[in-house]
């Protein structure tokens, strides 16, 4: 899973203030071999263009302590989201089905930062049966691992 490697640097939108986390998804989504690398996050049935998907479930972790398991686990199974005011998402802790959606060069939804959560969207309509890929845009390879997202407008590394 391509995801696992990255640390995603987005920045913050707006601080909503939650605190009880609650991480829902709201299309049914599988998750099953992906086209793309490792597992890969399906849905089940049509989204429509711009309606959020949900939240990408973790817990959150100081950036501090996002380093240090970073190091800890060398390229194993990364999958942090940077937050805002030093904090990270760490989702490969207590995550959900939105944890496998792999890098796509051309992708069907797209990622937002909002105060503590991680929301997708879809980008355009996507139909039942798709994978769901998201550009995962800076990551901390910085442009130099090379993209298996297999799109004809593939940029080749991220
Ligand atoms: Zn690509």
């Amino acid at each position: 899973m391509l995801y696992f490697h990255y640390i995603i640097h987005i920045g913050c939108h707006l601080f909503t203030g939650v605190m009880a986390m609650q991480y829902n998804i709201y299309y049914p989504l599988t998750v099953t071999k992906s086209s793309i690398d490792g597992l890969g996050a399906y849905t089940c049935c049509n989204i429509p263009a711009r309606k959020k998907i949900g939240s990408l479930g973790g817990v959150i972790i100081s950036k501090r302590e996002a380093n240090k398991r970073v190091k800890a686990l060398q390229n194993k199974s990364i999958a942090m989201v940077e937050l805002w005011n030093g904090k990270v998402l760490d989702a490969s802790i207590n995550s959900n089905a939105l944890r496998y959606i792999n890098h796509c060069c051309t992708p069907n939804t797209y990622m937002r930062v909002c105060g503590y959560y991680v929301e997708f969207y879809a980008l355009r309509t996507v139909v039942a049966g798709e994978e769901l890929t998201c550009d995962y845009g800076a990551t901390h390879h910085d442009g130099k691992r090379p993209c298996t997202c297999g799109s004809v407008q593939c940029r080749g590394f991220i």
